[in-house]
């Protein structure tokens, strides 16, 4: 059994047949998953999916690239889903310098937001961080933050070492499957069993043998099996692993 740690599965196109990818998951062994949430919207719609099927827990944040559209209002809201049951985490947020959509002041401040609502609700944080590797875990360290999850890793195998060392995970996704990503797979290969967690992050970044498609939570087998050569393990103590760790995570 695996968990597809982090997936959209209420974003465009899977939005058009939530019940089929839920259904192709399941029968592909992947019996529970996590919606996350980018802002107010799909965050909703990841606790309504979450309210209907079996398995399905929500996220809730809005992602660091629209950091400058936060108001006071918005961000009432965001309180008020953080404590929802079916929440079980705080993200995604984090920074992310390399599009820079909104100022860096303005992603700090409003990942610091993230951080005390999920110190005061008491569940984890999902950090996307693209080339942001020192401010991103200086300031979770700042906050002396204990559970947090590096999604859709893609940083260096030294930054990786100070994430595993800080007792964060790193999860990964399709892109460990590429052709060009040797420094990824090398990450993955010095990555600690208990620091690892799998993931989708779909409809983006399918696995090399779907490439082309729309990624779909049941193509976390993929990474998982990636994973398993890279490691040069069986299947079986990965999945074990992967899922032992997000449960333990999540609280699910
Ligand atoms: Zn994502």
């Amino acid at each position: 059994m695996l968990i597809d740690t982090h997936c959209h599965i209420q974003m465009p196109p899977l939005d058009k047949d939530i019940e089929g990818a839920i259904k192709r998951a399941n029968q592909a062994g992947v019996y529970k998953l996590i919606v996350v949430g980018c802002d107010l919207e799909l965050s909703r719609k990841a606790i309504g999916i979450s309210e209907n099927y079996d398995g399905v827990f929500a996220t809730i944040a809005l992602h660091p690239q629209d950091a400058k559209k936060l108001t006071d209002k918005m961000w009432a809201e965001f309180e008020k889903m953080a404590e929802n049951k079916n929440v079980v985490a705080i993200g995604e947020t984090g920074l992310d310098y390399f599009k820079e959509y909104s100022p860096k002041e303005k992603q700090i401040e409003v990942f610091k937001k993230h951080i005390e609502l999920a110190l005061k609700v008491d569940k984890p944080l999902i950090i996307h961080n693209r080339d942001a590797d020192e401010d991103s875990i200086r300031i979770l360290q700042e906050y002396k933050v204990k559970k947090a999850v590096f999604h859709c890793y893609a940083s260096g195998v030294e930054f990786a070492r100070k994430v595993w060392q800080a007792g964060y995970f790193t999860s990964f996704t399709g892109m460990i499957t590429y052709p060009k990503a040797n420094a990824l797979r090398s990450v993955v290969e010095e990555c600690p069993l208990e620091c690892m967690m799998v993931e989708t992050d779909c409809p983006f970044l399918a696995p090399q043998k779907y490439r082309g498609n729309t990624n779909e939570p049941a193509y976390v087998v993929e990474v998982a099996a990636e994973i398993t050569r890279i490691k040069n393990k069986d299947l079986k103590e990965i999945e074990e692993i992967t899922t032992r760790n997000a449960e333990e995570f999540f609280g699910i």
